[in-house]
């Protein structure tokens, strides 16, 4: 995750499929995990794609090819990459991603799929354009995994860092009376804009193109709630802010943060004011809801 997800060019890194299927799936976790976007699996090789400076490239790929080889054991991999057009990226992905149900309920699609519904599933229809929010992210899961149970009919929202704005579409569809959506991001905030209106939810979700910093939100009151799902080092510092936003029994919900991060962003929360209830891990990816 940065805050400028669409390169114009993505460094490809491939990874020939070992004969293993145990290395498979540890490859395939860490190059999600350093990647942060899913990784495709083609029968003979992974795909991973990275935002890289193209200065930085030759590092970047020491310090990921070294990865691979510490959580494979020395395994023999077999990596190579390539430079990629953002354009043909952009296209590829749209080819390749497909419905999914992240609840019980909650369903999230691209916006040129029509996935079949049951009559309780709330379809979260996405085009991410440029930004980052498709649900291909363990992060965003474990986001809507705690909203779906916490979100309170009729709450006022905070979305920190909305990107593609699925986390706030989310909030209005699990009842949420209105959402704050915010990004730092212009073609975040345009992506999320967008992704309210095509799910019908732009009355209730008010996108504002602004950075949060350790004051939060001056000016617009207290929430119900706050989701952020950010990385570890730009959570932790707005972490009070949070809490001065949040209304007596508010909630918060944050993700972003890898499992060896956990304990540090716990306890950064517990100064700020926030008791832990509930933890998700995925592929290294670790959620946490905390009252306060
Ligand atoms: N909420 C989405 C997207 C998360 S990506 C999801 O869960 O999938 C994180 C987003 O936070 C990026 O779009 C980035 O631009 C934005 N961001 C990072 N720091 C921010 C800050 N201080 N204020 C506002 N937005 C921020």
């Amino acid at each position: 995750m940065t805050s400028s997800p669409f390169p114009e060019r993505w460094l490809v890194v491939e990874v020939a499929t070992p004969a293993d299927p145990h290395t498979t799936e540890t490859l395939i976790d860490e190059l999600s995990t350093l990647s942060g976007r899913g990784v495709e699996e083609l029968p003979d090789r992974l795909v991973a794609y990275f935002v890289v400076d193209e200065t930085e490239a030759p590092s970047s790929l020491r310090t990921i090819e070294d990865r691979l080889r510490a959580v494979t054991a020395d395994a023999p991999i077999h990596v190579t990459h390539r430079w990629q057009a953002h354009e043909e990226w952009a296209d590829l992905w749209r080819r390749g991603v497909v419905p999914k149900h992240i609840t019980s309920r909650l369903v999230v699609s691209p916006t040129w799929e029509r996935p079949e519904l049951r009559p309780a599933d709330l379809l979260i229809s996405i085009d991410p354009g440029l930004a980052f929010g498709t649900a291909e992210h363990p992060t965003t899961r474990g986001c809507l995994r705690f909203l779906d149970g916490i979100v309170g009919k009729g709450q006022r929202v905070a979305d920190i860092g909305t990107g593609s704005g699925i986390l706030s579409v989310a909030a209005v569809l699990l009842g949420a009376g209105e959402v704050v959506a915010v990004d730092s991001d212009p073609w975040a905030s345009a992506a999320a804009r967008e992704n309210a209106a095509a799910n019908a939810v732009a009355d209730r979700v008010e996108v504002v193109e602004m950075c949060v910093g350790p004051d939060f939100l001056p000016g617009r009151g207290l929430f119900d709630g706050i989701v952020s799902n950010l990385e570890t080092k730009l959570l932790i510092p707005l972490l009070r802010g949070f809490r001065s936003g949040l209304r007596p029994e508010g909630w918060l919900v944050v993700s972003g943060v890898q499992l060896e991060e956990a304990e540090e962003s716990i306890l950064a929360a517990g100064s700020a004011g926030f008791s832990l209830v509930r933890e998700d891990v995925e592929a290294g990816w670790w959620t946490g809801s905390f009252t306060v």
